[in-house]
């Protein structure tokens, strides 16, 4: 099937690791000119080789300010704007025991603020080409996951933000909705990992429990439904909350 992706300008925050770095990878092979933006410098020198038709943008997207102007640059840069994946997060286990009302406020807004400010900047571009923009949650706004109040609520937020973007943005034709990973082997999950005595077991308990071939799911098929979402392809889905987790969060619990 053919995307349609080709020299669409598609941002992706977080896209030097992880899941953001397989939607970076995926984007660039469908033909896409890519917005890598991450805060890790260093990444930029491993990028994707294929990616000779994007640029690397660093910015720390806790700032405002930050969204702003690399929003800025890569219009400056590509002269327009297609698509939005926002995907940067990072669970800081802000609980209600360990944690405080501050941390709290600085974890929603490292978590979900820039989900906002990268929209709202990027919306007057957006809306000139019928846009698309994909949001990436985590199935913990829905099941809970214990000891990370800000995170599961801005993962909450932003489930919610699909569904009011979609409505607000329909005038336009712009289609918004969110991909919902549960458990994917990155960067960040291994350091969740190593934070358990023994990792080995716990990632042989979690695998156990995910009811399609009991494994992690791969950061590459996140990065194949974000592709679909922002494609054509699927030109009448708006306002959706897409699960691609091996059936963790919803099937019975039972067959484990
Ligand atoms: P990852 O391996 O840590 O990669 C995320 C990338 O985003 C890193 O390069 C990180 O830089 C960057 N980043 C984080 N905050 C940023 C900021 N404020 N400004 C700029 N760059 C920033 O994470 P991942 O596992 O791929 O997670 C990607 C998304 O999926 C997140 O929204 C996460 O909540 C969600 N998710 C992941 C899982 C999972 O199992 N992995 C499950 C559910 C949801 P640094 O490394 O320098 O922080």
């Amino acid at each position: 099937m053919d995307l349609h992706l080709k020299d669409k300008v598609i941002i992706v925050t977080g896209g030097a690791r992880g899941i953001g770095k397989a939607i970076v990878q995926t984007l660039t092979e469908e033909g896409a000119r890519v917005a890598i933006v991450d805060k890790l410098v260093q990444a930029s020198k491993t990028l994707p080789d294929r990616n000779e038709k994007g640029k690397f943008f660093h910015a720390d997207l806790t700032s405002e300010a930050a969204c702003k102007e690399v929003i800025e640059d890569i219009v400056r840069e590509f002269g327009a704007l297609d698509g939005l994946v926002n995907n940067a997060g990072f669970n800081d286990s802000i609980g209600l025991e360990q944690g405080s009302p501050a941390r709290f406020i600085e974890s929603l807004t490292n978590n979900a603020g820039h989900y906002y400010y990268m929209a709202h900047y990027a919306l007057p571009q957006l809306k000139k080409r019928r846009g698309s923009i994909v949001n990436i949650g985590s199935k913990t706004s829905v099941t809970g996951q214990g000891n990370t109040s800000g995170y599961v609520a801005a993962k909450g937020a932003i489930l919610s933000l699909t569904r009011e973007w979609a409505v607000e943005l329909l005038p336009y034709a712009i289609r918004v909705n969110a991909v919902i990973p549960a458990e994917v082997a990155t960067p960040l999950y291994e350091s969740w990992l190593q934070s358990f005595t023994d990792p080995q077991e716990k990632l042989k308990q979690v695998s156990k429990k995910i009811p399609l071939e009991h494994r992690l799911t791969k950061p590459e098929e996140i990065a194949d439904a974000v592709a679909f979402l922002l494609s054509d392809r699927s030109s009448h889905t708006t306002g959706q909350w897409f699960f691609v987790d091996g059936g963790y969060t919803h099937l019975d619990r039972a067959i484990n």
